[in-house]
């Protein structure tokens, strides 16, 4: 929350939302508070409401107040939208479904979710008791058939989809989920708030890993939620303590300090992706080109309703099946051979070697000629040569 009127532009809040100048010097960024506990004025007497790290600490209060503004100014600012703050990606996933399910709940769940979200429903929440059913989230009938009324309890999505870059409609599946009385939740890592906002198109809960665009640097592993209903969101705050996986003071101040910078590095990393989405379109060693941003692309129409711009990941697949993707990636030089996106250098990777091996042969298997690659910051000269030469 912020004492300002609500800024609705992007741009804006992430510079200032939860950033006021420091109370006590008038620093100008929120300070690190390395720190775990606070002095009491007396039993009971808090000074600022911070009693233990854990339960709140200023560094991270910051981040989850930009956070929360930068998914829902307007809610952010009436202080009914809550943003937290968590360890990782996937410690906010944990924490999001183990508090909104029980054992013997449901979850429908993409069938091409990012390998460690289907990882920990597969290996981790299976086992506590968790169902779940995977359905191609652009077909709104197939989610709709996947539900079961009175036992999901989530619709969960991604969009666009990692590593295949498919569009879910995110009003339509969030009607579907609330007619059977689930929650749609979005994980919107892939597009960032710069390009979409899902809790404005109805989504209950977003999830980020803000180890990719929002920190933005390759330099911190972290995870947000973000809600809009204030009694779910005060349920979340609840096992954010009661569980334990929060961010730290430092974690929680790179991130922010990556968020400052959000729109206009997504402005590039579009720009960037676009040129070469152009010439890989070309490429006779190219057999196909997933990128929302093609006419021909199945979900071009969706993104174009709910996205600002189509971002910067880019897959694509290559003549000669795995042996020659495998080999692309390997003679990449400026593309970084690695796991992971959303940072200001490029990225190449063999999907179903590296990030998806946990989903070979489950329904969840992606493509083996499949190339993912984050587009960087680097010149896109630059960028399109290394692409170029790898592929021989
Ligand atoms: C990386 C990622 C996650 C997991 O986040 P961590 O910070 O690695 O725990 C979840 N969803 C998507 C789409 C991701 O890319």
């Amino acid at each position: 929350m912020n004492e300002h009127p609500a800024w609705t532009h992007l741009e804006t809040v992430a510079l200032h939302a939860g950033q006021e100048p420091d109370a006590l010097t008038g620093a100008v960024v929120p300070p690190i508070y390395q720190v775990s506990t606070y002095a009491q004025d007396g039993v009971g007497g808090l000074r600022g409401g911070y009693e233990y790290s854990r339960s709140g600490n200023p560094t991270r209060d910051a981040l989850q107040a930009c956070l929360a503004a930068l998914e829902d100014p307007v809610g952010a600012a009436a202080g009914t939208t809550l943003g937290m703050a968590f360890a990782s990606g996937l410690a906010a996933e944990d924490t999001l479904l183990r508090t909104v399910c029980a054992p013997g709940d449901h979850v429908v769940i993409p069938d091409d979710a990012y390998g460690g979200t289907f990882r920990l429903f597969a290996k981790v929440l299976g086992r506590w008791g968790l169902d779940y059913t995977p359905a191609r989230l652009t077909d709104v009938e197939a989610v709709a058939a996947a539900v079961v009324p009175g036992r999901t309890k989530v619709v969960w999505v991604e969009t666009p989809t990692n590593p295949l870059l498919r569009v879910a409609d995110i009003a339509a599946l969030a009607d579907v989920a609330h007619a059977a009385g689930a929650i749609l939740v979005v994980d919107n890592t892939f597009a960032s708030p710069y390009l979409q906002q899902p809790l404005l198109l109805g989504a209950d809960v977003v999830v980020h890993s803000t180890t990719k665009y929002l920190g933005g640097h390759s330099d911190v592993i972290g995870g947000a939620l973000v809600a809009r209903d204030p009694e779910l969101a005060a349920q979340l705050a609840y096992h954010q303590n009661a569980m334990g996986a929060v961010a730290g003071p430092f974690d929680s101040w790179l991130v922010l300090r990556g968020a400052k910078t959000l729109a206009v590095r997504m402005d590039r990393h579009c720009a960037n992706a676009r040129s070469v989405v152009d010439v890989l379109r070309e490429h006779p060693k190219v057999v196909e080109v997933l990128y929302p941003g093609l006419e021909g692309h199945d979900g071009h129409h969706v993104a174009v309703k709910q996205m600002r711009d189509f971002g910067g990941m880019v897959s694509f697949r290559v003549a000669g099946g795995e042996a020659a993707a495998v080999e692309v990636c390997n003679r990449a030089r400026l593309f970084t051979l690695g796991e992971s996106l959303g940072g200001v250098e490029s990225l190449i990777e063999h999907p179903g070697r590296m990030t998806h091996a946990s989903a070979a042969g489950s329904p969840l298997e992606v493509p083996a000629d499949l190339v993912r690659i984050s587009v960087g910051l680097e010149h896109v000269d630059d960028l399109v040569g290394d692409l170029v030469q790898a592929l021989g």
